[in-house]
């Protein structure tokens, strides 16, 4: 596998490119189509007989534009909260993504955000106008999304003046401000803590099992269903058929460790590439991160300890 990608002769490495497609989004031509490798994640390919050199996609590549983005520094302020409704079953954490969402609808907003393909095998990023189009957009889908069109559709909600509010990995936020910079005024983001996402192709993969075991197909799935609260994790997957298949996420990562434990190895270079990942995401986030932007995190705090301001 080559250590390095090329977009318009600038090179990126493989190990930093996040997948957040801005340079695909970006490019007139349509020169660059999105392409797995073989563990499933996406990387860019220029299509070489339509390229015209103009350097666009270099531009708003977060990883090539480090260091380079002139966006001014606000205050900072730090909140706690979680939703005291029914709602907040069926959130990650506490729902604060879900409540900001609504807020914006509220407003006359326009939200974007990751939801599950139908067949539940690729998380897509949509965008939501309705209150009831943001059921999708709660609970985590712990796999890299595709983009599609969606740079093209945020810049339209920008420019009809609407409160644009965009949800996302860190990469994926850090993408979005490389590529709209600070031209917008009613652009707000929201970035979701991240120790780094594995690729549709497991889910794919998993699905699919699950699906020959109970043969039949998904019509639900949630990696964090609140069975007891919000810990312990349980994933919940429900089948036409009417089975319902529930576990302790716990439980499972035990069991996989056993079942992988004669490849110590991997395991171990597979957390330390996870943990390189974060910091990574962090690193370019958080140099261009800095205007109408909230982060959103776990509720594992112990909120009593946090002293109460007004
Ligand atoms: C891949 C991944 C890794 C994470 N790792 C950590 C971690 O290490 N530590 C930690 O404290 N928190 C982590 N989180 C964040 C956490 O899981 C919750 O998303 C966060 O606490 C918000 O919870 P909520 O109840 O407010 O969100 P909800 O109200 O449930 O809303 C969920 C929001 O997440 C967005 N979303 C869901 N899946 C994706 C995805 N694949 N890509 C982009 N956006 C998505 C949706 O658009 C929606 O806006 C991670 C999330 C993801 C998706
Ligand atoms: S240089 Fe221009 S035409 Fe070529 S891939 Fe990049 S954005 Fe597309
Ligand atoms: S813009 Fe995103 S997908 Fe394209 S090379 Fe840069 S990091 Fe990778």
């Amino acid at each position: 596998m080559q250590a390095l990608i090329e977009i318009s002769n600038q090179l990126v490495a493989r190990k930093e490119c996040c997948g957040c497609e801005a340079c695909a989004g970006k490019c007139p031509k349509e020169a660059i189509t999105m392409v797995e490798d073989q563990e499933g994640f996406l990387y860019p390919v220029i299509l070489e007989d339509r390229c015209i050199s103009c350097q666009l996609c270099t531009k708003v590549c977060p990883v090539l534009q480090r260091g380079n983005l002139k966006i001014k520094e606000h205050n900072r302020y730090c909140y706690a909260g979680y939703l005291t409704d029914a709602e907040l079953k069926d959130s990650a954490s506490g729902g604060a993504g879900h409540a900001l969402a609504k807020a914006v609808l509220k407003a006359g907003g326009e939200v974007y955000g990751v939801a599950y393909s139908k067949d539940f095998k690729d998380a897509l990023f949509i965008k939501c106008t309705q209150m009831d189009e943001l059921t999708v957009l709660k609970g985590s889908k712990y796999i890299q999304s595709k983009k599609g069109k969606i740079y093209s559709k945020i810049e339209e909600s920008l420019k009809k003046g609407k409160h644009t509010m965009v949800f996302g990995l860190p990469c994926e936020i850090a993408a979005v401000k490389s590529y709209f910079e600070d031209r917008y005024s009613n652009l707000y983001t929201c970035e979701l803590i991240c120790h780094g996402p594995t690729s549709a192709k497991i889910q794919r993969e998993y699905v699919h099992l699950l699906e020959k075991k109970y043969k039949s197909t998904i019509v639900n799935f949630n990696v964090r269903y609140k069975k007891e609260g919000c810990t312990p994790p349980y994933l919940a997957a429900e089948f036409e058929n009417g089975t319902r298949y529930e576990k302790n996420c716990t439980e499972q990562i035990l069991d996989m460790l056993l079942q992988y434990l004669s490849d110590l190895p991997v395991i171990i270079a597979l957390l330390k590439e996870i943990t390189e990942w974060r910091i990574l995401q962090l690193e370019i986030s958080g140099e261009i991160l800095k205007v109408r932007n909230i982060i959103i995190k776990m509720g594992y705090l112990r909120l009593w300890h946090i002293p109460k301001t007004d």
